[in-house]
């Protein structure tokens, strides 16, 4: 199953399209595809509109006069276009997906079909509440579903994804310091080393001073550490929990504790829900404010980038400064309060996060996932998670570095690169390597706090002989390294539709616009 015939034995960029290269460029059924803008044509269109009959416009001259210069293609053309494109991509459907933090599982397709029901996917958001009662009472049944498991009191469904319900719940803990009196004075939130880029970014967006917690040489963040930089300045801690390392903070109720004692506010980053649905309700710990990243836990769909969900519950002290809209129950049925100043309406809340109520289809796809795995079917999903990525440590760790010893990990486990010392590979290059075997890599150089970092999360979806397989191809990747292969690292990916991009290059000087090359460049091809 691991041999690696047809990787190629020469160093370096000779790949196997070099080794081999094909008259057409295409790589047997991985076909290239030139952008569309190359291939297109300006007298084809896929389509047949008839020529509009003459008319005079009404647009006080400032009607086109030139054609519009898009390029055209026939339909098949068009088909081949984008399902090439769509051939060259790598989602959950394709395979393993070990992306740490992000929590790539399964979209059940019972999921899609519920979302598909004319009954939601075709409302309007301004359609009056009397003919969307169905919705509304979906969108309860969801935010009651999400109270419950988090053990908090409110939630605002509105945010379109995660770093959204974290701009969410902290321009909530914001009013409700405001409210206190306290909006001048309180203006330091503390974010630990090992947390995600969004928590510092969401705090320093709205005016806070971001202040680190240092997570020690075991993974944790430690509550002395907290009360040292506790004060009557300190508006709130952003904790991730489990953490980015893999870890559960053994002191997490200790230091909401100290913050609450301080004055302040406990915002969790709730990512990795996943690992303790149904076995901790993060209410009980003492969580003030925290998003649900409803394509993580609740295994909506990623998406290319939308649309996302992120709801973020809220505790009784912060629930009367929850965002509008919100469902409410009325008169036997269900209405969305829309305004602040509505009777009955939320106390000082900060306005809205969104146009209207948030994703429809992503509740919808929640609610499925929920209903269909039942309580004891999400504490089992936990559960697995759990159980699949502490599989992977142990048939790693004999080869690979554990940074935080071999104590046990919660839904993705977190390496380092002091096993690849003197190889001259390094993590990007085990990560290229491992698009090779067919995988997408895992999530690297984060957290900061380690070195190199690796972090695996393979998630409840994946059954044991396929993480048996993801194993022995990352050994036989570590063994190679450890046996002085490393061309086949450096040189990697050789089979990817792409080669190794310069990333330097790219990141620094983007070229974000297909620029028409002019008629000498023309002349030439
Ligand atoms: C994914 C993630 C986020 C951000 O969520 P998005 O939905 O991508 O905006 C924040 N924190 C952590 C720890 C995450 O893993």
């Amino acid at each position: 199953m691991l041999n690696r015939q047809g990787r190629p034995s020469s160093a370096g960029q000779a790949g196997a399209t070099n080794a081999h290269p094909t008259f057409t460029g295409n790589k047997a059924l991985a076909q290239i595809e030139p952008l569309l803008f190359e291939i297109g044509r300006y007298n084809t269109t896929g389509v047949d509109i008839d020529e509009p009959e003459a008319f005079t416009p009404r647009l006080g001259g400032l009607e086109r006069k030139e054609a519009i210069g898009l390029p055209g293609l026939s339909e098949p053309e068009t088909m081949r276009h984008f399902v090439r494109l769509s051939q060259q991509n790598y989602g959950i459907d394709t395979g393993l997906f070990p992306l740490g933090s992000c929590t790539m599982k399964h979209n059940a397709r019972l999921n899609e079909r519920m979302a598909r029901l004319p009954g939601f996917s075709d409302v309007h958001p301004l359609q009056p509440v009397s003919t969307v009662q169905g919705a509304l009472e979906l969108m309860n049944e969801l935010a009651h579903y999400l109270m419950t498991l988090t053990g908090t009191k409110a939630v605002s469904l509105s945010p379109k994804a995660g770093a959204h319900g974290e701009l969410c719940g902290m321009m909530a803990i914001k009013a409700a310091i405001e409210a206190r009196g306290e909006g001048k004075t309180r203006n330091v939130v503390l974010v630990p080393d090992s947390a995600h880029g969004t928590n510092p970014a969401t705090a320093a967006l709205i005016g806070f001073v971001v202040k680190p917690v240092p997570a020690r040489e075991d993974g944790w963040v430690h509550v002395e550490d907290v009360k040292e930089r506790l004060g009557p300045d300190v508006a709130a801690i952003m904790l991730t929990n489990p953490n980015t390392c893999g870890l559960f903070e053994p002191q997490v109720v200790e230091i909401a504790k100290a913050i609450h004692d301080a004055g302040g506010y406990f915002y969790c980053d709730g990512a990795n829900f996943n690992a303790i649905v149904g076995k901790a309700k993060p209410g009980d710990l003492g969580v003030d404010a925290m998003h649900i990243n409803l394509h993580k836990t609740f295994s909506t769909p990623h998406g290319g980038g939308g649309p996302g969900s992120g709801p973020v519950v809220l505790s009784e002290r912060l629930a009367p400064y929850a965002p509008v809209p919100f469902v409410r129950m009325k008169d036997g049925g269900f209405e969305l309060v829309e305004q602040t100043n509505q009777a009955g309406g939320p106390a000082a809340p900060f306005g809205r996060m969104t146009a209207f109520h948030g994703q429809m289809g992503m509740y919808v796809r929640a609610l499925s996932y929920m209903l269909s795995h039942g309580s004891d079917g999400m504490k089992q999903a936990s559960e697995d998670a759990v159980l699949n990525a502490n599989y992977i440590r142990a048939g790693l760790s004999d080869l690979m570095s554990l940074p935080f010893g071999d104590k046990p990990c919660m839904h993705e486990v977190l390496f380092d690169d002091a096993w690849l010392k003197d190889t001259g590979v390094t993590t990007l290059d085990v990560a290229k390597a491992m698009i090779d075997e067919g995988y997408h890599p895992m999530t690297m150089y984060f957290p900061l706090v380690v070195h190199g970092a690796m972090l695996i999360e393979p998630t409840e979806s994946e059954s044991k002989s396929s993480l048996d397989l993801f194993i022995a191809a990352l050994r036989d990747l570590a063994m190679a390294a450890k046996n002085g292969d490393t061309e086949r690292f450096t040189g990697a990916p050789y089979h990817a539709p792409r080669r190794r991009l310069d990333e330097t290059r790219a990141a620094r000087n983007p070229v974000l616009k297909w620029t028409k090359p002019g008629p000498v460049a023309e002349a030439a091809e």
